[in-house]
């Protein structure tokens, strides 16, 4: 039923090629877009330090005409590309804590939570998702792999250090109970081995429990052309359908399923063991619009050509502003930004600088596969470069403002999905 060649690369300290459908099996599975060699995105050498020898990894994106699963033609060892010093808190994006606070305010009236109910969330990161559970009077842990965990005890957030694992969740479910609801909120995607994932999930969640994902979502991703969200940390873009059929194989079905603003675009799941929960319209709902079969290849053809055609609009709109002498910074550096930053081919040459806000972790270091530093934003209200480049362009409806408000007075632009000033 499940692959028997599941490309594994954990172990490998390396990569492992894709070779057939990570969820069905399916081989051979057809190439949709290739963004050439990329860095690691969360290995960030710090400022000033001799550039040395750093992998580079294959990044194409495959497509099974059986389950429809949108993928990543190579696996990365974990330990790469989610190294203890990963430099990612969820809690410093206004976004996904207002996301956080939602899912729980829609899940607690949803499934009528329980004081004593327990609630684990895996890849909990600092614990912003699972604290609304604990404010909330419920009892929580927190599974994360990274040193980020540390961060998430000292505040209070019962939170263990691992990978997740089949063996993690038995011993979870030994010393806890089973959990009512288990949550995995942008790592469902990541996390190589998905049917041990699932199995691991199983294992630890109530007869009557009920799994809650969220995933970066694969419509949205080709419907606002964000290709800069395909690295290695994203193995796989869900559709509804897709992630529908992964469950299913686990006698899990999907009962609610909704979109949310989260990263750009991104799909809100909820799944009970079969036949526990009534299946609400909301999942026909988003099937219906979803395309498959020949229609899903031609939109993935014409995404790739958009990608193409995105990256010429943005060398044009740059260019125009360095040939008159213009200076380039960039906004934020979120893992995206590395995607974008080596597949257009933008250097230290081009951008003076990257701003992230006062207490990012990535200040001091530089852009993946590039010697563009990364600043404390208060530089580019003091020197006021000509033109800045946001790349959390999903968010600039947040940040354009508040950027205006500090006295920037350059040009702001959003390189995605057609690049333009705002
Ligand atoms: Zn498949």
């Amino acid at each position: 039923m499940f692959p028997s060649k599941v490309a594994r690369a954990a172990g490998s300290g390396g990569s492992v090629p894709v070779e057939c459908c990570q969820v069905c099996g399916h081989a051979p599975l057809e190439t949709v877009l290739t963004l050439g060699y990329m860095p690691p995105v969360n290995q960030m050498v710090p400022v000033g330090e001799v550039p040395r020898q750093q992998p580079w990894f294959p990044t194409t994106l495959l497509h099974c005409e059986k389950c429809e699963l949108v993928q990543l033609g190579l696996a990365v060892d974990p330990v790469i590309i989610f190294p203890p010093e990963y430099p990612y808190t969820s809690g410093m994006t206004k976004v996904l804590r207002d996301n956080f606070a939602e899912l729980y305010a829609e899940s607690s009236k949803m499934l009528g939570l329980g004081k004593n109910d327990l609630i684990i969330d895996i890849g909990s990161n600092d614990g912003t998702l699972i604290g609304n559970f604990q404010k909330g009077g419920h009892r929580i842990l927190g599974i994360e792999p990274t040193d980020v965990a540390k961060i998430a005890n000292e505040r209070g957030i019962p939170t263990l250090q691992s990978y997740f694992s089949k063996e993690i969740a038995g011993k979870v479910k030994a010393k806890y109970g089973a959990a009512k609801v288990i949550t995995a909120a942008n790592c469902f995607a990541h996390i190589e081995d998905i049917h041990a994932i699932v199995e691991g999930i199983l294992e630890m969640l109530a007869p009557d429990g009920v799994f809650i994902s969220e995933s970066h979502y694969l419509i949205g991703l080709l419907d606002r052309l964000q290709y800069d969200t395909i690295y290695h940390e994203h193995l796989r873009y869900y559709s509804v359908g897709s992630l529908a059929h992964l469950l299913r194989m686990h006698g899990l079905d999907v009962f609610h399923a909704r979109p949310i603003p989260t990263h750009g675009g991104s799909i809100r799941v909820y799944a009970a063991r079969r036949g526990t929960r009534p299946v609400q319209a909301s999942v026909k709902q988003m099937l219906d619009a979803e395309p498959r079969g020949e229609a899903m290849r031609k939109r993935l053809a014409a995404f790739r050509n958009d990608v193409m055609l995105s990256k010429l609009r943005l060398h044009a709109l740059v260019r125009d502003i360095k040939e008159k002498g213009g200076r380039i910074c960039g906004i934020s550096a979120p893992s995206r930004a590395s995607t974008l930053v080596n597949y257009v081919g933008l250097d230290e040459a081009i951008v003076d600088y990257v701003c992230e806000i006062q207490g990012s972790l990535k200040i001091g270091k530089c852009m993946p596969g590039t010697l563009i530093p990364v600043v404390e934003e208060s530089r580019m209200f003091a020197d006021q470069p000509d033109c800045a480049i946001i790349f959390s362009w999903h968010i600039a409806d947040e940040l354009a403002p508040k950027l205006r408000a500090k006295g920037y007075k350059g040009m702001l632009v959003t390189p995605l999905p057609v690049p333009r000033a705002l």
